[in-house]
């Protein structure tokens, strides 16, 4: 951490916190999330190597960049390139939504992202407006891979999914232990929702108050949920609520209904997959998705190259390690056998200048020999505003 000056907290979650950092040498601005002590709390620790597991194995334009990672002291830490805002904020000053055609650029890309982690078999379990991070381009980046993990096999079963409620789909609201990736096309479709009108669609303030705003919407859960809901013994001795009448969606055009309904099926069966949705009349009327990915990908390049005229963050040796040295020659605080510094191999990044995510991946490895693993991209210099800290919706 001595490389790098603190401008601060940019997100508090109960797992550690994301401090805005400057690295002293080359200027630049990164995210550094630190982990709490992750040898007290294994939760902390299956999250944290979750988190860097995953993030080391997917690398693409609308995913967050991770660009080194280091355990000192019995806490991780990951260090980010700095996006600029998160979607959040965009809400936030947009109290009745976004206009259409950001909506749409902004959707777009997260189905993107959803895609690529759905084609590598990851589901993301907790997409939602502080995990979208934009850049000042307007590129879209999902982020926080803490609670995202591979497809079960068939005899697996998740023990321990713990996500943001308002976007919980209604087989995990039961406590279904067999789910897979329409849970986060359910999340993509309250996000949608929540992007076009300004407001969360299901702000339930509990898991049976959650129920009921679906329940209100929709009609009754399908029976496999019932029966899940009634076997719960967190619902033992509840009413499971149910719906005579229902309230349609409002405010929304008759293709923005359609394509919500398309991720917002009670049943996860019926919902699309996140690489149909990118091909559904809201993204294909008058050629957005052909015009928007032209756009994007200058936008990416841009980025590219504004961050390959910048120096390169490289890790000083002597300046991370040195005060561990100074302690262990001491006897005191012994390097744990687990602690590594993992540094960004510059010659790898210059090679892999520009290149698109299918051809960058295959030159992604880590070589556990020298604890080094290789980025896709260098990363660029957004502009200096700190964020405000806010509180996070369980
Ligand atoms: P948590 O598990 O605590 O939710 P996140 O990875 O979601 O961890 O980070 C928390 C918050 O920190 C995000 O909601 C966002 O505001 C901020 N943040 C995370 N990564 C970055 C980044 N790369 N650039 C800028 N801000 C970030
Ligand atoms: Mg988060």
């Amino acid at each position: 951490m001595e490389s790098y000056e603190s401008l601060g907290p940019v997100g508090e979650g109960s797992y550690g916190t994301v401090l805005k950092c400057r690295h002293r040498e080359s200027g630049r601005l990164v995210a550094i999330k630190k982990f709490m002590d992750s040898d007290e709390d294994k939760t902390v620790k299956k999250i944290a190597l979750r988190e860097i597991k995953l993030l080391r194995q997917l690398r693409h334009d609308n995913l967050v960049n991770l660009l080194m990672v280091w355990k000192r002291r019995r806490r991780w830490y990951l260090v980010f390139e700095f996006v600029d805002r998160t979607l959040l904020e965009d809400l936030e000053q947009n109290p009745n939504g976004l206009d259409l055609n950001t909506c749409r650029q902004y959707m777009f890309q997260i189905l993107r992202a959803a895609t690529f982690c759905h084609q590598q078999n990851v589901i993301h379990r907790d997409i939602k407006p502080e995990n979208i991070l934009i850049s000042q381009e307007g590129v879209v980046k999902l982020c926080d891979f803490g609670f995202a993990r591979t497809i079960a096999s068939p005899s697996e079963v998740y023990t321990d999914y713990v996500a943001t409620r308002w976007y919980r789909a209604p087989e995990l609201l039961v406590g279904d232990i067999k789910y897979g990736k329409p849970v986060d096309v359910w999340a993509l479709g309250c996000l949608l929702i929540e992007v076009l009108t300004g407001q969360p669609l299901f702000p339930g303030d509990s898991d049976l108050d959650q129920i009921y705003h679906i329940v209100k919407c929709f009609g009754n859960l399908v029976t496999h949920h019932q029966e899940l809901f009634y076997r719960n013994p967190i619902f033992s001795g509840v009413k499971l609520p149910e719906s005579s009448s229902t309230v349609p969606l409002q405010g929304i055009s008759s293709v923005q209904l359609i394509v919500s309904q398309r991720c917002l099926d009670m049943d996860p069966e019926g919902r699309a997959q996140c690489s149909e949705l990118l091909d559904h009349l809201f993204f294909t009327q008058d050629s957005f998705h052909i015009r928007f990915l032209e756009q994007l990908n200058a936008k990416i390049q841009k980025e590219h190259i504004e961050n390959s005229t910048l120096p390169k963050i490289t890790r000083s040796p002597g300046q991370e390690r040195s005060k561990v040295d100074e302690k262990n020659s001491r006897g005191k605080d012994k390097k744990h056998p687990e602690d590594m510094d993992e540094k960004v191999n510059k010659d790898k990044i210059e090679k892999m200048k520009g290149k698109q995510p299918s051809q960058v991946s295959k030159h992604i490895h880590n070589n556990n020999n020298n604890n080094t693993f290789y980025l896709k991209v260098p990363f660029r210099t957004p502009k200096v505003t700190l964020h405000k800290t806010r509180n996070k919706i369980q």
